[in-house]
């Protein structure tokens, strides 16, 4: 049974009027009086997320961008942190030294103040709950409209080549080494500033966390409507391009591998040039890759606008 299936048993589906936005998006939104609360949970588990020789300081950066990066796709800004802590090592203080490093890069950036938790001996878990704000406007997954254009930010695939390259040191596209995608996997940078700016411009918003097609298919759910990608558009590092074109599977990999954390949006065609602006602003990559379509599948098509059958996967499901 897939993760959304079961997350469905859970739901409660009883939607108070402080509830701005319920169980289903990147982030909930509370209403407490004139202010927005917008909260979000995510874990990394030893043996799913890491490996249990995985720096102590990439696990705490990396645990916390994971969070951030729900709050940016919801046009947020952090705030608050509750942090669980489940370890097991004979050295965790020294780990939690480490782990700290890597937390405090993110948590001193943002100005997110930690505001308690808990800890726990057992197999390593990090569980971290962040509480962030926004004005009345934000950004959900269901607001998408016919015509819109869909965008993402960054590049897609690079932290997919940096897990790969990770795990077996002799993994190689063509002549290239790709050692410089490790950062992007282990390091990853949440977009706070791009969700802030584009909510004014945008219909819906996802951070891409499980990949591309998958969590694209997430705002064409929940908008109820489809979608015309071009595979020619996607952004893929350009080291790799030529490769992708020659070989589908990997083109195909790159854009389900997930762990992007880069936005996937949508926004009506009159704001294309101001969102072009936007990125020359903020020195963030912004690229059009297709258009909200009223047929409700997703489609993909190549450079001779060949329809393209979709892989069997679209991106990451744990279970
Ligand atoms: P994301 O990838 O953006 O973190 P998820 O796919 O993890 O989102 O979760 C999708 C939605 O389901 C979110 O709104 C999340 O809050 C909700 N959700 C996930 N697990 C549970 C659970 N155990 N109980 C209630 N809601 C859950
Ligand atoms: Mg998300």
């Amino acid at each position: 049974m897939s993760e959304f299936k079961l997350i469905n048993i859970l739901n409660s589906k009883k939607i108070t009027k402080e509830i701005l936005v319920p169980i289903g998006d990147d982030a909930s939104i509370l209403k407490f009086g004139n202010k927005n609360m917008v909260v979000t949970m995510d874990s990394l588990n030893v043996n799913t997320h890491f490996s249990d020789l995985e720096s102590p300081e990439v696990i705490g950066y990396k645990s916390l961008a994971v969070n951030i990066s729900d709050l940016a796709a919801m046009g947020a800004l952090p705030k608050y942190a509750l942090l669980s802590l489940t370890i097991n090592k004979k050295d965790r203080l020294n780990w939690i030294k480490k782990f700290n490093i890597g937390f405090k890069k993110l948590s001193k950036k943002y100005n997110i103040q930690l505001i308690g938790g808990d800890m726990n001996k057992g197999p390593i878990s990090i569980s971290i709950t962040l509480f962030g704000e926004t004005d009345n406007k934000f950004l959900q997954r269901e607001n998408a409209d016919v015509g819109d254009d869909i965008w993402v930010s960054g590049f897609i695939g690079e932290s997919f080549l940096g897990f790969m390259k990770k795990n077996n040191a002799n993994f190689k596209i063509g002549n290239n080494c790709l050692n410089e995608f490790i950062k992007k996997h282990d390091y990853p940078v949440p977009r706070v500033e791009l969700g802030l700016k584009i909510k004014q411009f945008s219909s819906t918003c996802i951070d891409v966390s499980d990949g591309l097609l998958l969590d694209l298919q997430r705002i064409l759910k929940q908008s109820t409507v489809g979608a015309d990608i071009f595979l020619d558009k996607i952004p893929i590092p350009k080291k790799v391009k030529k490769d992708c074109n020659k070989n589908i599977s990997l083109f195909f990999n790159l854009i389900t591998g997930g762990e992007d954390y880069e936005l996937l949006f949508t926004s009506n065609k009159k704001y294309r040039n101001r969102i072009m602006h936007l990125s020359q602003k903020l020195k963030i990559k912004l690229t059009p890759i297709g258009e909200v379509k009223k047929h409700k599948s997703l489609r993909i098509f190549d450079k001779d606008l060949k329809k393209l059958n979709l892989p069997n996967k679209l991106g990451y499901d744990h279970f």
